[in-house]
């Protein structure tokens, strides 16, 4: 059986723990409902998730659904039929320490492994737990918030282009009904800069004609198209119907993994979102750091009016549903119009308690909030 290093030294910490009587060890397949186990996962101080292939998903999503949905503070470890080219995103979902079944590939996984950097559990080691390096970015998010609290949305994006993550930055994109506006801005400042859409194969057809005029109007070149993994949509959602089953376990598979992927070798991703969409989006600050890394929020304390304002002072293109009642548009499959009011977003999985898709989930633990600009 294999340990990375870093782990090792953890896992005396819990060992140290069981022995004592403080708690326990609970054991879940990677299929489990994270809905049901609540309660089990209560009082251990370690959990571990089997995956039964590496092609399969769902302990990614198991993981992430313990971290963020439930809060798990605990050791995660994953075990089971694991390849070291998944370290980093087991990782990125919150394990602490992989045990795989395959003996035969120490030398890749030790390789890996001097990545695998960060616990959520403190030990007798010297590893920063996740907690500890939040409060560390905590003051580089209010530094940096309280400086883009004098910019307008063009001065903010244009910092984090060409000066504060220059290179290392990209704009996420639903092509929805008020992104010409984050579309438009970029294209005054570098065209080129990458623009991440998330094809879940469930688009009204409009939103990918959207897409088309809007690329080719504003001249945009560094659009990248981010699909589901062929072999987990094959594993996880083999009938097409996943959506209706679990829609949570649905967007995690179509999206929140491909974005993850995706964000390799970038340090921050711009979004759309504004505070006047109301729900987890009411306190949005400019800057914020969430489970996979930083989101940068130039339209936060944007009002509704301001976007029509911007879209007829630049005579933008409309989304061709937005006349028809689609107010926020996702998947066809989890949009209705959004008549008889709830907000602009209450067409979103209607019928369902889901508001967010899960790609900006919050980072877990003692999050440091910056101080709202
Ligand atoms: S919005 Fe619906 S169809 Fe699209 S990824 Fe999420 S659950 Fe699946």
């Amino acid at each position: 059986m294999l340990s990375n290093d870093l782990a090792s030294e953890t896992d005396r910490g819990v060992e140290a723990r069981l022995a004592s009587g403080g708690g326990v060890v609970v054991e879940l397949p990677g299929d489990a409902d994270w809905r049901a186990v609540g309660e089990q996962i209560g009082s251990a101080v370690q959990v571990d998730i089997r995956f039964a292939s590496f092609k399969d998903g769902r302990g990614f999503t198991l993981a992430t659904q313990l971290r963020t949905r439930l809060h798990y503070q605990g050791r995660l470890r994953a075990t089971g039929d694991l390849i070291p080219d998944q370290a980093r995103y087991l990782k990125r979902v919150g394990f602490d320490a992989i045990t795989p079944d395959r003996s035969d590939l120490a030398a890749d996984w030790a390789k890996a492994g001097q990545q695998f950097s960060v616990v959520y559990q403190p030990a007798n080691d010297a590893v920063a737990t996740i907690t500890d390096l939040r409060h560390r970015d905590g003051d580089e998010l209010t530094r940096l918030n309280a400086r883009y609290r004098q910019s307008d949305a063009l001065e903010i994006l244009r910092d984090a282009i060409e000066t504060t993550w220059r290179g290392r930055i990209a704009l996420l994109s639903s092509f929805g009904t008020e992104a010409a506006v984050s579309l438009h801005l970029i294209s005054r400042i570098d065209p080129a800069t990458p623009v991440f859409f998330l094809d879940t194969g469930r688009h009204f057809a409009q939103t990918e004609q959207y897409l088309r005029t809007m690329t080719e109007r504003l001249k945009l070149t560094g659009l990248r198209v981010l699909k589901p993994d062929t072999a987990e949509a094959r594993e996880e959602d083999a009938d097409g119907y996943l959506w209706q089953r679990d829609a949570d376990a649905c967007c995690a598979l179509r999206k929140v993994r491909p974005l993850a992927r995706a964000l390799e070798g970038f340090d921050a991703l711009v979004t759309g979102r504004k505070r006047f969409h109301g729900g987890a989006r009411t306190e949005l600050p400019v800057v914020e750091r969430v489970a996979d890394g930083l989101r940068v929020n130039p339209l936060a304390n944007w009002s509704a009016e301001q976007i029509q304002a911007y879209f007829q002072t630049h005579d933008l293109p409309r989304h061709p549903l937005a006349d028809m009642g689609y107010s926020s548009i996702g998947c066809w499959t989890c949009t209705a119009p959004a008549y008889g009011g709830g907000g602009l977003r209450a067409g979103r999985w209607p019928g369902q308690d889901k508001t967010e898709c899960g790609i900006h989930a919050p980072a877990q633990g003692a999050a440091v909030r910056p101080e709202r600009e």
